[in-house]
């Protein structure tokens, strides 16, 4: 089962993402996530992607093509994967469908998280993120249990570099410009669900399982 999720930046998609996979036995694999890895471990890849990320704009498809069709030939992702950030373009909705197809699967349903824009400001201004697990909290709505440090790992929780309302209010555009016509080719073929993002996450995660249910 290779699930998608979609939805503006700071819709809780990496959070229901974690919750879905755990529940589903199958990985999350979150282009946001990987392109963070890859700069921290200083690889080509991480090095070209850090002036477009830092500004709120799209990394070049091939780089994220390259590292997510990496990700997907790797064993624990045979019996399906969520995908979390990817695609955010058509030119990635249709290398996906082709990456796919060559070895004989297809995307299984795709889930829209929907956010209005000044929740989704509000939410990543407040937004605190491991820096060694990637692990998501908030300052108001869901802190570590101990200030600056992760619940999960014990790393440290900052503010990421690219969570400041110039880049949020650029990553908002991107989304509109260039994944907003991802929801309309997915729906296109009848394989798209929208589902209100608004509300707690166990709200949320509900939602979309009843949406998963009648996919
Ligand atoms: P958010 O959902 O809050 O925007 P992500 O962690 O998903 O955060 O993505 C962070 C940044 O990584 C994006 O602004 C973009 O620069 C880059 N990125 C992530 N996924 C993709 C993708 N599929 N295509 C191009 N760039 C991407
Ligand atoms: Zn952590």
């Amino acid at each position: 089962m290779i699930l998608v999720l979609m939805g503006p930046p700071g819709a809780g998609k990496g959070t229901q993402a974690a919750r879905l996979a755990a529940d589903m036995s199958i990985p999350q694999v979150s282009t946001g996530d990987l392109l963070r890895e890859a700069r921290r471990d200083g690889s080509d890849i991480g090095k070209r992607a850090a002036g477009y990320m830092d500004a709120g704009t799209l990394v070049p498809d091939d780089l994220v093509i390259a590292l997510i069709e990496r990700r997907l030939e790797q064993g624990d992702c045979k019996p399906g994967a969520i995908l979390d950030g990817f695609p955010r373009t058509v030119a990635q909705a249709i290398q996906l469908d082709d990456m796919l197809e060559r070895g004989q699967r297809q995307v299984g349903a795709v889930v829209s998280i929907m956010v209005n824009e000044d929740e989704i400001v509000e939410r990543i201004l407040g937004r605190l993120t491991c820096g060694q697990c990637g692990a998501v909290f908030h300052r108001l709505i869901k802190p570590p249990a101990v200030a600056g440090q992760c619940d999960v790992c014990e790393g440290g929780v900052s503010s990421r570099s690219d969570d400041n309302e110039d880049a949020i209010r650029t990553r908002l555009q991107t989304y509109t410009n260039q994944t907003a016509p991802v929801l309309d080719y997915y729906a296109g073929a009848g394989r798209l669900e929208k589902v209100d993002g608004t509300g707690g996450m166990d709200d949320v995660f509900e939602r979309i399982q009843d949406a998963l249910s009648v996919a």
